[in-house]
C-alpha cells in the first residue's frame, strides 16, 4: 500500500483518522471545523464511512472530495456492496476517482436491520471479496484497495479461523491492505497478526483503536463488537465510571499503553475511530508523542469554507 510506504521506510509511526457522515447540517459544519483542526496534526490519511444500504453516500463522496481537495489529505472511502443497487457503488467508485481519492476501503456492509437473516443482493454481491475483485476489473491498480479484518471474531461469525481463511480469499482478489476492528487486548490481536501472517497474508495490517471518551460509550462499544477488555482496565476504569475528565484521562494513559505496544512489535500506523471527535485521538497522539512540533506547524490548507452537501 503506497500510503504507507513511508512509515515503513523512516520506521516512524504513522496514524489515521475515521470520520462518519453526520445526520444534519450542523452536524456537517461542525465535523468539516473538527477536520480542519485534526489536519493540524498530521494524519497519514482520513477515511469516510460508508451508511449501511447506501445512506447518506453522497455526503461520503463530498466528504472525501472536501478532504482531499480542501484539506489536501489522503483519503480512503468506504464502500459496501450489499443492500444496495450497482449504480450507487458504480458513482461512488467514478467520485473517488475523479476526487483523486486513490484508496478504497472495500466491505460487504451490515445485514439491514428489518430483514431477520441476511440475504444477498442481486447483482452479484455477497461478500466484500466480491467488491474488491468488480473494482480490480474495472479500475486495474487505480486504486489500494483495503478489507476489513477482525481479530476476536466478527459480528455474524466467532470462527477466527475460518475469517482468517475469508481474509485470504480477499488479499487473493487483490485487497493491498487490512483495517482492523477494534479491539483492546494487544495480546490477543498480535496473537491474530501472528495467524494471519502465517497463512501467508503480507499485506499491512492497520490496527483500528477506538480511544475512550466516556465510560458508558466505552462499555458501549466494547460489548457491541464483543471485544475483550483486559482485567486491568476494567480495574483502573470502574472506580471513576461517573468522572468523564477522569475516564478520558486515564482512558488516554490505557490507550497509549497499547499502542506503544503494537508499535514495539512493529505495527508502525495506529488507525483511530474518531467518533467524529478530535478530543480523545488528540490526548492518545500527544502522550505518544506524535503530534507535530509546535514550532513547525504542517502547511495550512488554504482558509476555504465548504458548502454544506445535504441537498
Ligand atoms: P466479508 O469479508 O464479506 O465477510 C462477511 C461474512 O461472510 C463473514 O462472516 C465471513 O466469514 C463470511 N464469508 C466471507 N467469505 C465467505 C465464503 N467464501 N464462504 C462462506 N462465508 C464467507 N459497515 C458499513 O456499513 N459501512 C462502513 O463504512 C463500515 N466500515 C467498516 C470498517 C471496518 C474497519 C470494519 C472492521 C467494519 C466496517 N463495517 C462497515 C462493518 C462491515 O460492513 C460488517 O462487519 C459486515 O458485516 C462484514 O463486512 P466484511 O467486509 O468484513 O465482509
Amino acid at each position: 500500500s503506497q500510503m504507507l510506504a513511508q512509515s515503513r521506510a523512516e520506521g516512524k509511526p504513522t496514524f489515521s483518522f475515521e470520520f462518519f457522515p453526520p445526520k444534519t447540517a450542523q452536524g456537517v459544519q461542525n465535523l468539516y471545523d473538527r477536520m480542519d483542526r485534526m489536519h493540524d496534526f498530521g494524519p497519514k490519511f482520513i477515511d469516510v464511512t460508508w451508511g449501511a444500504g447506501g445512506s447518506l453516500s453522497h455526503l461520503t463522496c463530498e466528504m472525501i472530495k472536501v478532504a482531499q481537495n480542501v484539506y489536501g489529505l489522503e483519503t480512503c472511502m468506504h464502500l459496501t456492496c450489499t443492500d444496495m443497487e450497482r449504480s450507487k457503488i458504480d458513482n461512488a467508485l467514478k467520485e473517488a476517482h475523479d476526487a483523486g481519492c486513490t484508496n478504497i476501503l472495500a466491505l460487504r456492509g451490515d445485514p439491514p436491520r428489518e430483514k431477520e437473516k441476511w440475504e444477498a443482493a442481486s447483482g452479484g454481491f455477497r461478500y466484500a471479496k466480491d467488491l474488491v475483485k468488480y473494482i480490480r476489473e474495472r479500475y486495474g491498480n487505480f486504486f489500494d484497495i483495503g478489507v476489513a479484518g477482525y481479530s476476536e471474531g466478527s459480528d455474524d461469525n466467532d470462527n477466527v479461523d475460518e475469517l482468517i481463511d475469508h481474509l485470504k480469499e480477499k488479499v487473493d482478489a487483490g485487497a493491498t491492505f487490512i483495517v482492523t476492528q477494534m479491539f483492546y487486548d494487544t495480546d490477543l490481536f498480535l496473537e491474530w497478526v501472528h495467524k494471519v501472517r502465517a497463512k501467508g497474508i503480507d499485506i499491512p495490517i492497520i490496527p483500528g483503536i477506538m480511544p475512550i471518551h466516556t465510560h458508558a460509550a466505552f462499555l458501549r462499544r466494547a460489548n457491541w463488537t464483543k471485544c475483550n477488555i483486559p482485567t486491568h482496565w476494567t480495574e483502573a476504569l470502574d472506580p471513576i465510571k461517573n468522572d468523564d475528565a477522569e475516564v478520558r484521562e486515564v482512558g488516554k494513559g490505557l490507550v497509549a499503553e497499547m499502542c506503544t505496544k503494537l508499535i514495539n512489535a512493529g505495527i508502525l500506523h495506529l488507525h483511530f475511530y474518531t467518533m467524529n471527535l478530535a478530543q480523545a485521538t488528540r490526548m492518545v497522539l500527544e502522550e505518544l508523542e506524535l503530534l507535530p512540533d509546535v514550532e513547525s506547524p504542517l502547511q495550512k490548507p488554504l482558509p476555504w469554507r465548504p458548502s454544506l452537501g445535504l441537498n
